[in-house]
């Protein structure tokens, strides 16, 4: 592309820091960063699956998120797009945002430690990143995926059936408790806030389960919105239901420990950015399907059924319906 000035020769030193920290070997990367665009050569007989995550400062995350855990969060919004889909993670492109008042010691500061970040979730995935775009302006960081999936098996939002149960990896509502903490000024270094503030700054893309629910699944989503607008998706695109349980929600001994019933229950089902799996099975296969995500590692929790109808509705421990009082965060509220 064409530029009106031509840009200091640290824009390239830039780059070629990213380049050095994120590093990975792999064949069908026949040209990465460095060109005018990368060229990559998609295993025969696959499905590509693309996604993309824009995160920006003060709404997608704190002013303060130290720049390696931007790194990780932004690559690991990305992973867990790609997991809900059943897809392998192969290849990324990052176009980073730094502002302007970044003097050029503080730009390398958090190039460095941003693309150590984003390495360390990249690495043991063997995920590639083979290019991007690096401008200036107010902190964004925008990370696009691709991974490979057989065709005919990834797992869609649309699927799921009257009878279905519904599921959800880990634990919900820790990621939302852990921005409060940091909203009122406890951070990661108090012991007890520190599994909740890691939650929010470094999620777990559910990647292996996203696998092991090929073929199994009638439904899949993940949840970064928050349980009920998630889940409401899954509902849109299947033509039906979905009836919850409130004391079925996995929450964690940490959410539990630090914050009363109604708020630990405001963040699991509204709270988002858990980066967990919501996912529709056969009632039949439930067991099957648990023991096996348990053997990965993460578990899965059996929440409630999809029933005929429309929308998501929860059951309080009394057995009344609730009235959740907010349905998951909105991109364009004021
Ligand atoms: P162009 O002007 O052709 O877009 P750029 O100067 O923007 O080229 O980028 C030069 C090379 O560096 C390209 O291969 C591009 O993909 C890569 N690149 C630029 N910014 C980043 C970044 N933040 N992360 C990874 N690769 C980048
Ligand atoms: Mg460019």
């Amino acid at each position: 592309m064409r530029r009106p000035v031509s840009r200091p020769a640290m824009e390239f030193r830039l780059i070629d820091r990213i380049r050095e920290r994120t590093a990975q070997g792999r064949e069908d990367v026949r040209l990465g960063i460095g060109d005018d665009a990368a060229l990559l050569a998609v295993p025969a007989g696959m499905e590509l699956a693309v996604a993309i995550d824009t995160l920006v400062e003060g709404v997608h995350f704190p002013r303060g998120t130290s720049p390696a855990d931007l790194g990780w969060k932004a690559l690991a919004a990305n992973l867990s797009d790609l997991a809900a889909m059943g897809a392998t993670p192969a290849w990324a492109l990052l176009a980073l945002t730094l502002p302007e008042a970044m003097d050029a010691a503080a730009r390398e500061a958090f190039v460095d430690g941003f693309a150590d970040g984003f390495a360390a979730l990249a690495q043991p995935q063997r995920l590639a990143l083979v290019g991007g775009d690096t401008t200036r302006g107010p902190l964004a960081v925008s990370v696009a995926v691709h991974g490979f999936v057989p065709p005919g098996q990834a797992l869609a939002r649309a699927g799921a059936r009257a009878g279905d149960a519904v599921l959800v990896t880990g634990t919900l509502g820790d990621a939302a408790a852990g921005l409060r903490l940091l909203q009122q000024g406890i951070g990661a270094d108090d012991a007890r806030a520190a599994p909740l503030v890691g939650r929010l700054n470094r999620p777990t893309p559910r990647l292996a389960a996203g696998l092991a629910l090929r073929g199994r699944a009638s439904a899949c989503i993940d949840v970064s919105d928050g349980l009920l607008a998630d889940l409401g998706h899954v509902c849109a695109a299947s033509g039906a239901g979905a009836e919850i349980e409130a004391a079925l929600l996995p929450r964690s001994p940490a959410l539990l420990g630090l914050f009363d019933e109604a708020a630990a229950l405001d963040f699991a089902l509204a709270g988002g950015d858990d980066y967990e799996l919501c996912f529709t099975v056969p009632a039949a296969r439930v067991a099957e399907v648990q023991a096996d995500l348990a053997r990965l590692g993460c578990g899965a929790a059996r929440i409630g059924r999809i029933v005929e109808g429309a929308g998501v509705r929860v059951r309080g421990a009394d057995g009344a319906w609730l009235a959740p009082a907010r349905r998951g965060w909105d991109h364009f509220a004021a």
